[in-house]
């Protein structure tokens, strides 16, 4: 336990946030993605008005925001793209509901017989093989290849395939029903020079029917990307050593399909309410809120964010903290504990489970592989951590009788999907969460030497 927990600073100013404080934000967020289009994906016209939210928040308690803008890559769908096995008794999928284009895919047209690779229809987590081009080893060249999830980044999967000569690749999910279909970022857009696309259980079984019919397959994908101008918001709160930072950090942008509550409107209201919380505080540490940009298409505001060349190198980060999912329904309280983490992450995370102990809220120990903004962080030797309600796993009955909910039922069953609104933010476990947040922030920014 860290000498600086608990600290009665601390647990002062955290006590100012409340779940009206948090709901409000959630409320502003869900009616930008309303008036939007349904959405706050990054480069949208969402995502333009939740910066000028957030940073009007900030200006309304005292801070001076300060942006980082950036380039980015977005993707843009129109629609229409097409999934069908070909002969008699074929089938037409629908695009949205059956089939997405995954993020940065290649726009094109494909006809060819389908090959599947590891496909497993009983597989309940991922790891089929699909991750090296061996994998992908014999396949004929031109095929549609037909894969469930692996262990790795779905770029992994698409770059190893496209190596092997497939034309195209269909990724689908033995675990996602009609309606459940999530795309996911090749995070690369110049590397991937095929169709791409994300599908749902029953295409992985039709396609698998096909391959085993020698049946030909066509699909169409339409999306383009395009460099648009995005922005990072910044603010802080000075500490009396200026050489000290705490940054804690959450993410601006939804996924494509959705207002994005829980992801990451839960993160954002966290962030706000510590900061309305702590203005006209003096910690020892600056505290730094950061509200990234373009965190969906792959961490790119925090990236470069520790990448700026105009960044203060001189100072001491003494931690980040991010908030990414705090208030999923059927959830989880996840505490950062990442293999991966640099030295000096082992006492925030044992300060958090200290924490939630000692409000009485079960908690274990959650690893998210690189996938969020504390990554970059992590990559530059600095101390992070963080909690996590939970998205697409499923909550087992032993986590049921820990933390409530329906033991089998997803964690957060509108991950990326047009319901992650209002109506999904468990507001009890986000405001538990938010309050633990801002307990180990402000602890570590008011001790004289964490
Ligand atoms: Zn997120």
């Amino acid at each position: 336990m860290p000498a600086w927990y608990p600290s009665a600073d601390a647990a002062r100013i955290a006590a100012r946030i409340s779940t009206d404080g948090l709901h409000a934000h959630l409320e502003a967020l869900d009616r930008i993605a309303r008036r939007n289009g349904g959405t706050r994906a990054t480069g949208s016209t969402g995502d333009a008005a939740t910066v000028d939210y957030v940073a009007g928040v900030l200006a309304e308690a005292g801070y001076t925001p300060t942006f980082q803008r950036l380039d980015v890559p977005v993707y843009i769908d129109p629609g229409g793209n097409q999934l069908a096995v070909l002969g008699p008794g074929g089938r037409t999928f629908e695009d949205g509901r059956d089939f997405r284009a995954l993020i940065y895919s290649a726009a094109g047209t494909v006809e060819g017989p389908v090959v599947a690779v590891g496909w497993d229809p009983r597989a309940t987590s991922p790891g089929g093989p699909s991750c090296t081009a061996a994998d992908f080893a014999g396949i004929p060249r031109g095929a549609i290849v037909l894969v469930g999830p692996g262990n790795c980044w779905r770029l992994y999967t698409v770059l190893a395939a496209q190596e092997a000569g497939a034309a195209a690749v269909v990724a689908a999910s033995p675990w996602s029903g009609p309606g459940e279909v999530r795309r996911v970022t090749l995070i690369q857009p110049a590397e991937i020079h095929i169709p791409a696309m994300a599908a749902s259980r029953e295409v992985g079984e039709a396609l698998a029917a096909a391959a085993a019919a020698r049946r030909s397959v066509r699909l169409v994908t339409t999306g383009r990307t395009e460099s648009r101008e995005v922005r990072t918001v910044l603010a802080e709160l000075p500490g009396t050593d200026p050489d000290r930072v705490v940054i804690v950090g959450s993410h601006l942008d939804s996924s494509m399909e959705g207002p994005g509550m829980v992801d990451d409107g839960t993160g954002v209201a966290t962030l706000l309410e510590l900061a309305r919380a702590a203005a006209g505080e003096r910690p020892a540490a600056t505290i730094r809120f950061a509200f990234w940009a373009a965190e969906e298409i792959g961490l790119y505001g925090s990236i470069a964010y520790i990448t700026s060349p105009s960044r203060d190198t001189q100072e001491d980060i003494v931690a980040y903290l991010n908030a990414d999912m705090l208030g999923s329904p059927n959830g989880i309280r996840g505490v950062y504990q990442e293999a991966a983490a640099a030295r000096g992450s082992d006492a925030i995370s044992a300060a958090f489970a200290a924490d939630l102990e000692a409000n009485d809220l079960a908690w274990e120990p959650v690893d998210l592989g690189g996938g969020a903004d504390n990554e970059p962080f992590t990559r530059i030797g600095v101390p992070t951590g963080g909690l996590f309600s939970g998205a697409t796993g499923v909550l087992t009955p032993a986590q049921a009788q820990r933390y409530g909910g329906q033991a089998g039922r997803p964690l957060d069953p509108c991950y990326h999907l047009a319901c992650d609104g209002l109506a999904n933010v468990d507001e009890t476990r986000l405001t538990e969460l938010a309050g633990s947040f801002a307990r180990i922030a402000l602890g570590l920014a008011f001790a004289s030497d964490s």
